[in-house]
């Protein structure tokens, strides 16, 4: 039999699991708008800051511990930057969902919500 869970938990619920329904695809990292330099010592980026190559549309993330660059195009950028978002939203909804579900369990047993968890000392401490 399923646990009582308020009819406002559970609709809070169904609003998030339609819209994880919904989600495209996710990618990690971020985007920035950068311009560079080329490193040759000759170049005129080498000496002059407003010469520097670029601006260049980099996504940039993290694989393996090892920072990842991508150079994109516009229309690139404006393929991916929601999926980019999308995991942002992912998450958001993921930790709301747990937060819910935190509320539910304890909605469902009768049980206090302790803001401050307890101690690990506590267990197998005092009768
Ligand atoms: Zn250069």
């Amino acid at each position: 039999m399923p646990p009582e869970v308020p009819a406002e938990l559970d609709a809070k619920r169904r609003r998030i699991v339609a819209e994880l329904g919904q989600m495209g695809f996710v990618l990690p990292g971020s985007i920035s708008v950068r311009t560079v330099t080329c490193g040759r010592p000759t170049c005129r980026c080498a000496t002059d800051p407003d010469q520097r190559h670029g601006p260049y549309i980099q996504w940039s993330r993290t694989d393996r511990a090892r920072k990842v660059n991508r150079i994109l195009t516009p229309a690139q950028l404006e393929t991916y930057r929601p999926w980019i978002d999308n995991l942002r939203r992912l998450r958001a909804l993921t930790g709301e969902l747990e937060t819910l579900s935190l509320d539910a369990v304890h909605a469902a047993e009768g049980w206090k919500r302790s803001t401050n968890p307890e101690p690990s000392a506590t267990c197998g401490a005092a009768p």
